[in-house]
Formats: structure tokens, sequence, C-alpha cells
């Protein structure tokens, strides 16, 4: 049953059927308990932590982790013992407890490795970045990552699927939104195509974070929707939650107060019996605002002093500064003015710290992104110091500490602001730049490619021009990366990159639509520049020897070639393109086709 082959498609399983999984593995637990195969029943003990996982049940998980883990040492058994570590890490991360997952998360890397199991190594560096962006070092996340997009390769779903929606996550922290957007609706769409319910359940919910930090409370609020009902059908009480909580937050800015606090009344218990704490005392703090936004200030106190003290046993930087800023609203609304500016100067502190963490150890060109989270937080600075003038104005009364501060802090914000605004400008210019280059061949990536084409489709048509759509995919490129090994296949790739940039004309462009398939944007070409294009490109293809190839290795690709219709969509002009790459393949490949 839990065969070594199996295991990966039996978690896309579970991810679906969390409850049928959990008593699936329970019956083969006994099994092969009874039958002492103790390398199976780890592996089951693993498969079942991620059920539990999936439902939410998380001291559930936690038991199944410990068993399994007796068990996988015990058969030496490191694929169990990777997968048992790394739900672990996710345990900890859940009940805030970051130092302990960054303990499970070594292990399980180093578990990883020995397995051999690449994947599974991809996975748990993938987990390993996640912790780091939880840790606030986001630097460090970004390195891992980086890494592994130069150096490893993978058609696994469930890797390609996580490497987005974290990429997409690191990119809302630093507040490129319309990236961030990007990349996590990538991991949904790899989600529903490939993976289980619950993990299609947990990318809705970071869409909706992503569009929430857009703005767009309306997106935000369908995909909370969508979560909430996925979780619903899966019976993942946590993940009800969660959804939960942040729906009251939108209901919070839409000052709807009563039904913020149904939500939060549901939401607050699943979170107190997993055990999760971050987001029980986040839960906590939501209440504190739908309290001070209904007069209730004595309830606003107990939620507060309840979410202190959950707060004080964590050591995440960010929780702090949310609640230090908490309680400086409820000091402001009782007129207690002096422990309000105490309490924003803490709040103050913990972000300056966090900004800390996040410029500790960076590698230069990670640097120019992290000033647009400098840049966010200034402006944070700044929308603060205009509240608290808004309500001395209100109350009418001049609080000496008050002036004192709002004129250091004034100070202060004028040198940063105008030091960062040059810097910001650059930031997001190379931002623009990174998000749309591909890491392995510098060509224009996909999403460039695709932008360039259907910005040409609308210029061709003001300009009355001819354009036209060539798609390019290598012939037999599995067997380079069988025979010679996937750095030589790599080598093609940057070989036909550099070739290609240097064979189009100026006004047409190139770009790696993925894996081995590129495309390329013509304007006003005929079918003989068509043709010279292909067979230019092959030659110089072929020139000169390849890195890793035999030196008399001819590397061919397959080329369809159309023009655009008035009518066309960009879709509808790739679709002729590539049927006629289908047809140059089936005729034999190393071929043009022309169609129109
Ligand atoms: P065909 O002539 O029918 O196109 O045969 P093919 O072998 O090229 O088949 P296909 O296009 O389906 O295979 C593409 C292969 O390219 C599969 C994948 O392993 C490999 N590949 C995709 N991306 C990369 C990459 O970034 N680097 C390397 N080395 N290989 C890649
Ligand atoms: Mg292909
Ligand atoms: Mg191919």
């Amino acid at each position: 049953m839990v065969m070594a082959q199996e295991w990966q498609q039996q978690r896309v399983e579970a991810s679906s059927n969390p409850d049928v999984w959990i008593e699936k593995t329970s019956e083969l637990i006994e099994q092969y308990d009874n039958q002492r195969q103790f390398e199976e029943l780890a592996m089951a003990y693993a498969l079942q932590a991620e059920a539990y996982r999936y439902s939410g049940k998380e001291s559930e998980a936690q038991r199944a982790i410990q068993e399994g883990l007796r068990f996988a040492e015990l058969a030496e058994s490191k694929i169990a013992k990777t997968l048992l570590k790394m739900n672990q890490t996710w345990y900890f991360l859940q009940r805030g407890k970051l130092r302990q997952a960054n303990t499970s998360i070594v292990y399980a890397i180093e578990y990883a490795k020995a397995s051999g199991n690449k994947d599974l190594q991809i996975e748990a560096e993938i987990l390993h970045a996640q912790v780091m962006q939880n840790t606030g070092d986001i630097a460090r996340a970004l390195q891992i990552l980086e890494q592994l997009n130069r150096s490893a390769y993978t058609a696994r779903p469930r890797l390609q699927m996580e490497f987005h929606a974290l990429i997409g996550s690191i990119y809302m922290d630093v507040g490129a939104n319309d990236i961030a957007l990007a990349h996590i609706q990538d991991a949904l769409d790899i989600s529903r195509e490939h993976l289980g319910e619950w993990d299609v359940s947990v990318l809705e919910y970071n869409l909706a974070r992503a569009y929430q930090a857009a703005g767009n409370d309306n997106q935000a609020e369908q995909h909370f929707k969508a979560a909430l009902e996925i979780s619903e059908a899966i019976n993942d009480d946590l993940g009800v939650a969660y959804a939960l909580f942040q729906m009251a937050s939108i209901d919070i800015a839409d000052k709807d107060y009563q039904q913020a606090l149904t939500r939060l009344n549901e939401a607050l218990p699943q979170f107190k019996s997993a055990a999760a704490h971050p987001m029980e005392a986040q839960s906590r703090l939501s209440m504190v605002s739908v309290y001070l936004g209904t007069d209730k200030l004595d309830n606003a106190l107990s939620q507060l002093e309840a979410a202190t003290s959950i707060i004080n046993t964590l050591t995440n930087d960010e929780l702090h500064q949310t609640l230090h800023e908490h309680w400086s609203d409820y000091y402001q609304r009782i007129g207690n003015y002096e422990a309000a500016l105490k309490h924003y100067k803490m709040s103050v502190n913990f972000m300056q710290k966090v900004q800390q963490q996040t410029r500790d150890k960076q590698v230069q060109e990670i640097m120019v992104r992290l000033e647009i989270k400098e840049q966010e937080t200034t402006n944070e600075l700044l929308k603060k110091e205009n509240e608290l003038q808004q309500l001395e104005l209100q109350e009418q009364q001049t609080s000496y500490y008050l002036l004192i501060w709002i004129i250091i802090s004034g100070f202060l914000v004028v040198i940063i602001v105008s030091a960062f605004l040059y810097q910001q400008w650059k930031a997001r210019k190379n931002f623009a730049e990174l998000a749309l280059k591909d890491d392995l061949t510098n060509a224009p990536n996909r999403r460039a490619i695709v932008r360039i084409c259907k910005k040409g489709l609308e210029q061709a048509q003001e300009q009355q021009r001819q354009l036209a759509l060539a798609v390019v995919d290598f012939d037999y490129f599995k067997t380079i990366n069988d025979q010679f090994g996937h750095d030589v296949g790599d080598n093609v790739l940057k070989r036909f990159a550099a070739v290609a940039k240097q064979s189009l004309r100026n006004h047409d462009s190139f770009g790696r639509l993925g894996g081995e398939e590129w495309l390329m944007v013509f304007f006003d070409a005929s079918k003989e520049d068509a043709k010279n294009i292909f067979e230019r490109i092959t030659e110089e293809l072929n020139k000169s020897p390849i890195d890793g190839l035999p030196n008399d290795y001819r590397v061919t690709f397959s080329m369809g070639f159309t023009n655009a219709h008035p009518d066309d969509s960009f879709d509808s002009l790739y679709k002729r393109a590539d049927k006629v790459l289908f047809e140059a393949k089936d005729k034999g490949r190393e071929r043009l086709i022309i169609t129109d």
C-alpha cells in the first residue's frame, strides 16, 4: 500500500480527502505494526501526520510525527524522516515556534540529502526559505530560492507550486503586489490542475491576501469565500478559521463590526484548540478593534490582556509591533496619551527591529529590493504621525510629550523620505526587470514575451502592420538531457538564447515560454524572412561545439510560424502557431511550417 513510488500521489489524495486518509493510515499502521514492517509503518505515520494537518488537527499530527520518527529511526528510512521533519516544521510554524521550526527544517534537509531524492531536497529547501521568511529574514529566503532556481530543475507540480507561492508571498512582503499576484495565481493554477483540495484552499487564501494587500477587497473577499468553502468541504477546521479571520478583517475595515464579531467568535476557538498561538493572538487583536469600534472598552481591555500574555511567549517581532499598536490605540481612546505614546514608541522599536533583521545579511541585488519595504515602513511612520496629530487637534489637548515626539519624528521622516525617494524609484525599475527575465538564459521569460506579443497585436492594428508569431521547440531534447545530463541541456538553451538575440532583427523579439519552448514575435516578416531566420539560427546553433556535446552532434528544432489576423487574440494566435509546430514534429522534425 504505502509504496515508495506511490507516496507522492497519496499525499495529493490526502489533501483532497483528509478524513478518508486518516482512517486509511490508521488501518495501515495497525497492520504494519503487527507485521513489524517498520519502514512502511514510518511512511504510514508520515502520511497520517499530513492528513491530520490537512484537517487542522495539530496535536494529532504532532503525535503521528513523534511515533513516525521512532519507527523511521528504527528502519533508517530517510524519506520518512524527511517527510516527518517537514511536517514537524509546519507544526512549529503554526504555533509560532520559529526557532524549533528552524531546527526541524535543518534536520529535514540533512535527511533529504541522505535519501538521494532530489525532489524531496528541493521541497525541504523551499520550506527552509519559508521558515526564513517567517522569521523576517527575507534576504536569506530569497538567497535560498535564487540558488534553487539556478541549480535545480524539477517538473514536480508540488514544487513548482510551492516555489511560485513563496516567491509571491515574498514579493507581497516587499510591496510588489502586481508581481505577487501573478506568482500566486500561477501557483493556484498548478494546484487546481495537479494537487489536492487542501492545497487549492491554501492558495485561494493566499491569493485573497495578495488582493487584499493590493487594495482590491472585492476580489479578496471572493477568494476568501472560495477558500472557506473548500476548507468546509474537507473538514479542515483550521482552514475555516483562517478564512473567517481574514474575512473579519475586511468587515472591520468596512465597519461591519457585528459580522466581524460573529466570524471571529467562530474562528477563535479553532485557533485555540489547534494551539495556533500567533493566529489566536491576532484574532484577539481584531476583537480589540471591534470593541474599540463599538465603544466596549472593557471588552477591548480584556482581549488586549489575553493577546499580550500569548504574544509574550513568542519571538515574532511583527506580532509585538501589532500588539503595541493596539495598546496605543486603546490608550488613545481612554485619553491616556502618555501611555499611548509609550506603546507607540515600542511599536516603532519593533518595526525597526523587523527592518534590521531584513537588512543584516544581504547580497547587493537583494538589498535594492528591500528598499521598498523600507519605504513602506516610512509611509507607516508618516501615517501614524498624521493620526496622532489629528487626534491632538480633535481633543484640543496639547500633550507635551506628543508635541516633542511629533517634532522629532517629523524631522526623521523628512530626512528618511528624501533619502529613499531616489532609491525607491531605482528599486521599482530593477524589480520590473527581474520579474521579466529568465534566470537560466537571461532571455525574456514567459511573462515578458507574452506581454510583448499582446502589445504587438495592439500596435499592429493601430499602425496597419503585419505581426507574426513563431513557436519553437527543440527536437528530441529529452535525449540530450538523458544522454549528456541536464547541465548540457541547459547549455543548449543558453546557446539558443545567445544565437536568437544575435539573429533577430531589431524590432523582432523572442523569449522563453518554458522548458525548451520559445516564442518569437515578428513585425512585417515575409515567408522568406521566416525561412531565413529558421535556417540562420539552426546554422549558428551548430557552428561551434556546445559545451558537453560531441563535436559532430547536431542540435535541431522545429518551428511553427503564422501571421496574425485582425481579430486574433494572443491565445488564438498562439494556438495556430502551436498547431503547425505539432505538424512539423509529426512530419519528421527539423523543419519550419508556415500557416495563414
Ligand atoms: P520532441 O522532439 O517531440 O519535442 O521531443 P522532446 O524530447 O524535445 O520532447 P519534449 O518537448 O516533450 O521534452 C522536453 C524536455 O525538455 C523535457 C524536460 O525534461 C526538458 N526540459 C525542460 N526544461 C528544461 C530545462 O530548463 N533544462 C533542461 N536541461 N531540460 C529541460
Ligand atoms: Mg517541449
Ligand atoms: Mg521538444
